[in-house]
């Protein structure tokens, strides 16, 4: 079978390295708050060209922290609006809705499924104070228009980076645009960790330090607790382990461009849609994709899946169904987002991954080709 990710495989290319720094940690007999996440936050943000990054315990909480950060300094406050892609992971709508923002949903662009700075700007209303860009599928929002927006309407934009560590425009990467960014360290993501992690890149500095209390307790000072906050930490063995992923993620990043540039050439049937890059549409940019998926669209997408599934090979569906139609958001379900649900019928994501060689590649290209 060709497995759509080999966690496995990934994490044993390094398996000397991890059990190395997984054995200082133990050795240590410090767990939380330490050297390791000291140190992997200094090398991240350094990594995206930030000035700070904040470990927390998931990308999840890495947008939530960054939005009740803001409200805690009295830039956002409950009922304001977030603007958010409609065809997000839903982890971006619940990061707003958890701090009792209203999210805008709005379609994306038609070609690379990200924010569309156009509809954005169409469904600014004057109690619109943010923007929430999510870097789908490893390519970077058309953030040179988005910040533009923001700057015009005053605006905060929090990035969505979770599937987009390393890709960037004109050189400047995903963390280093928005006022904040988010960042999952799922071990499923190109940067990922053996379990749960995130982190939060930005400038600004009161902010990182708020958010950096907010998941201690509230707490900026031992003992001391400034905000009513929660418990969301990186911590020291997941810090060690993300420390010696990072050291190699540009060579995985390059690994999966490969893969991507196969398919790109190889898949020629007409029944396939193939994923678009932004700098083939604005020269003006030069744009660099990481690829965390590789998406087709397909008319026939279950019937692809299963034929595909049939040939031995894997794939998976980014994602079922968009967040407006899940039951957690009832109220939203009767609402329409066209372009949003035709994706999300139509969408699936073949196997990619940096230890996938490009021989098996080769493989699902054949297939791929051959399905009628
Ligand atoms: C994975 C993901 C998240 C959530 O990250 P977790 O670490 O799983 O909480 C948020 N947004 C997007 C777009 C993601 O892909």
């Amino acid at each position: 079978m060709i497995p759509f990710l080999d966690l496995k495989s990934i994490n044993a290319q390094y398996r000397e390295q991890l059990i190395q720094a997984a054995t200082q940690v133990i050795d240590s007999g410090w767990y939380i708050q330490g050297q390791e996440v000291k140190a992997f936050e200094q090398e991240f943000a350094q990594y995206c060209g930030s000035e700070h990054a904040i470990g927390v315990a998931n990308g999840l909480d890495a947008l939530t922290l960054t939005l009740r950060a803001w409200k805690e300094l009295g830039r956002l406050k409950e009922g304001d609006e977030v603007i958010v892609p409609a065809n997000t992971y839903i982890a971006s709508i619940l990061a707003i809705t958890e701090n009792r923002l209203v999210p805008v949903l709005v379609e994306p662009d038609e070609i690379t499924y990200n924010l569309c700075p156009k509809k954005a700007e169409a469904a600014i209303t004057p109690k619109t104070r943010a923007i929430l860009p999510v870097h789908l599928y490893g390519q970077l929002a058309d953030m040179p228009a988005i910040m533009d927006i923001a700057e015009r309407h005053n605006l905060l934009v929090l990035e969505d980076s979770a599937q987009a560590h390393g890709a960037s425009i004109n050189g400047k990467k995903a963390g280093n645009w928005g006022h904040a960014s988010g960042f999952s360290f799922y071990p499923g993501k190109n940067l990922g960790a053996l379990g749960d992690a995130g982190a939060v890149t930005t400038n600004d500095e009161e902010l990182a330090k708020t958010i950096q209390a907010l998941g201690n307790y509230g707490s900026h000072k031992k003992y001391e607790n400034l905000y009513q906050g929660v418990n969301s930490r990186l911590d020291e063995m997941q810090a060690a382990m993300l420390r010696v992923k990072l050291r190699h993620l540009d060579e995985e990043i390059t690994h999966r461009r490969r893969i991507a540039a196969a398919y790109s050439e190889g898949i020629t049937n007409p029944a396939i849609l193939l994923p678009t890059q932004h700098s083939t549409l604005n020269t003006q940019h030069s744009t660099s994709h990481v690829w965390h998926l590789f998406v087709v669209r397909c008319e026939r997408r279950e019937e692809l899946q299963q034929y595909l599934s049939e040939q031995g090979i894997q794939t998976l569906i980014h994602y079922p169904l968009p967040p407006h139609q899940q039951a957690a958001y009832v109220a939203w379900n009767q609402r329409s987002y066209p372009l949003t649900e035709a994706i999300h019928r139509q969408v699936l994501s073949l196997p990619m991954g940096p230890t996938l060689s490009l021989e098996l590649v080769g493989q699902v290209i054949t297939a791929v080709n051959m399905f009628k």
